[in-house]
């Protein structure tokens, strides 16, 4: 099948699409006319999910079109596009020129093609980080061969505390990711299992149960699809002159990578998406946000507490840490909404920079939740490089929370609030053990080397 949304002056903006459906005078069918663009499938489909707009309406509806090359109703296909990746798929124009569909086609009702669209986005968003998922970890797989077998000054080069570290942070970012799309899709699937029980139809369960987790979908989606591309990158450095060559894979995987942060809303619309929901919940009052923000701000201006906790437990640094980490976003999103309120969307860098935060948030608790349930589960010994990726994944997180908190602070707030903001910020990003990232990344990439694959 064929998803046709996307039209040359319809991308991003997907819910303003020319194609148009009009009704016959007898009420039995919808005569589609228009032309969709970049449609994945479309040489060799027989069905395709066409939106189009009836009349004036203000959201665009859904329909079901067979298609048939030697009884093609109306439908014509461009030639297929010269891709910079993925180009064992099909991609091609759809032209629609008086095709006729029967009305009982339409998807769900009038009007309902966007929220059925963009809900397919959602689901899309999980599958497509979990499709990077498997290209990472055999980038990674391929890449550690390579590394293990090639001979540089007499040494394999995986010996190299360089490449060593390329190792060990493409295996930290992709344990990451797929700690998170498994939390993630777990949760999805329980959601399911209780709405069904609840009594919803498989079909709304699955519906209700995605949308529930929507916000998680956008972080996957740009976090993973960032992530193989990074390491898609570090697998050509490792090849060295072969990894630029056509015939060896790591070319393909890099231009392959690209497509994932374009297609199913771009990167950008996904940042933007992820902070939006949120923070349009909290308006709801589905979730508390400014509670809680509330709280962080009175806790700014009292007194901090100069004790020495003990972190001798596992992690217990670390989920100290994504408390405040919590604390920072709140404490960045909580003030640009009140700097902002509706307008906050009119700030797109305060809001991608808040994504941001969120998305690292996410992903570095997720590797140390999966991790510390493994621990417990098989001993703290076996899971020794994960919980040394997982906390390789944190520091870094905790550099980007910093980061994009300072810059987000200086624009929205002034004078004393600024401050104390930033004062803040420092407090929140400060461990009381740093990590030593450099035996860290040492440990990680053993364990890859002798295992020549990513085993985890
Ligand atoms: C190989 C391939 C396969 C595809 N398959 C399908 C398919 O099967 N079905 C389908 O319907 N579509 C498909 N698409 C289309 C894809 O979903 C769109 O390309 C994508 O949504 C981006 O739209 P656009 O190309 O028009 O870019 P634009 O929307 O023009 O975006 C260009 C740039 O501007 C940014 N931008 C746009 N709007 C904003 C904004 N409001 N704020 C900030 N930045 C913004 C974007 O992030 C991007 O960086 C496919 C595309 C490709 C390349």
């Amino acid at each position: 099948g064929a998803y046709c949304l996307t039209e040359p002056g319809a991308g991003s903006d997907a819910n303003s699409g020319k194609t148009t459906a009009q009704l016959s005078e007898d009420g039995k069918s919808y005569k589609i006319n228009g032309q969709k663009m970049w449609i994945s499938n479309a040489g060799f489909c027989s069905l395709m999910i066409v939106f189009a707009r009836i009349e004036d309406d203000k959201n665009i509806t859904g329909f079901i079109v067979e298609y048939d090359s030697e009884n093609p109703n109306g439908i014509t296909l461009g030639e297929e596009e010269h891709k910079l990746g993925i180009r064992a798929s099909s991609t091609r124009q759809v032209f629609f020129n008086d095709t006729i569909v029967p009305a009982d086609n339409m998807l769900a009702g009038r009007g309902e093609g966007f929220k059925i669209a963009m809900n397919a986005l959602n689901v899309g968003r999980i599958k497509l980080a979990a499709a990077c998922l498997d290209s990472q970890r055999r980038i990674l797989t391929t890449a550690v061969q390579y590394a293990n077998e090639r001979k540089q000054f007499k040494t394999p080069i995986a010996d190299f505390g360089a490449i060593k570290t390329k190792l060990a942070e493409m295996a930290a970012s992709a344990y990451a990711g797929e700690s998170a799309t498994y939390r993630a899709a777990k949760n999805i699937e329980d959601r399911i299992a209780l709405r069904e029980a609840a009594g919803n139809s498989h079909q709304e369960a699955e519906l209700k149960g995605v949308e529930e987790y929507a916000i998680e979908c956008s972080i996957l989606k740009v976090a993973v699809s960032e992530d193989v591309q990074n390491c898609a990158d570090e697998g050509i450095q490792i090849f060295g002159g072969m990894g630029f060559s056509e015939e060896t894979p790591m070319e393909a995987a890099w231009r392959d990578a690209r497509i994932a942060r374009i297609y199913e809303g771009t990167n950008e619309i996904n940042r933007m998406l992820s902070v939006g929901m949120l923070v349009k919940k909290a308006m709801k009052g589905h979730v508390d946000l400014l509670g809680p923000a509330q709280a962080v701000q009175e806790e700014l201006m009292g007194i901090p507490s100069f004790e020495t906790p003990d972190y001798s437990e596992l992690f217990s640094e670390e989920k100290e840490m994504i408390k405040k980490l919590k604390k920072t976003f709140l404490m960045v999103a909580g003030g640009a909404v009140q700097k902002y309120g509706q307008d906050l969307e009119e700030h797109q860098q305060l809001l991608i920079a808040a994504a941001d935060i969120l998305i690292e948030i996410y992903m570095a608790e997720s590797a140390i939740l999966r991790t510390e349930k493994n621990a417990k589960r098989f001993g703290e010994a076996s899971q020794s490089a994960q919980i040394a990726m997982a906390k390789l994944y944190l520091y870094h997180a905790v550099d980007i929370v910093e980061e994009k908190g300072k810059e987000s602070i200086i624009s929205f707030a002034e004078g004393d609030e600024q401050r104390m903001m930033l004062m803040g910020l420092k407090r929140f990003t400060k461990y009381t053990n740093y990590p030593d990232i450099v035996d860290l990344r040492i440990e990680i990439a053993e364990k890859v080397k002798s295992e020549n694959k990513y085993c985890f």
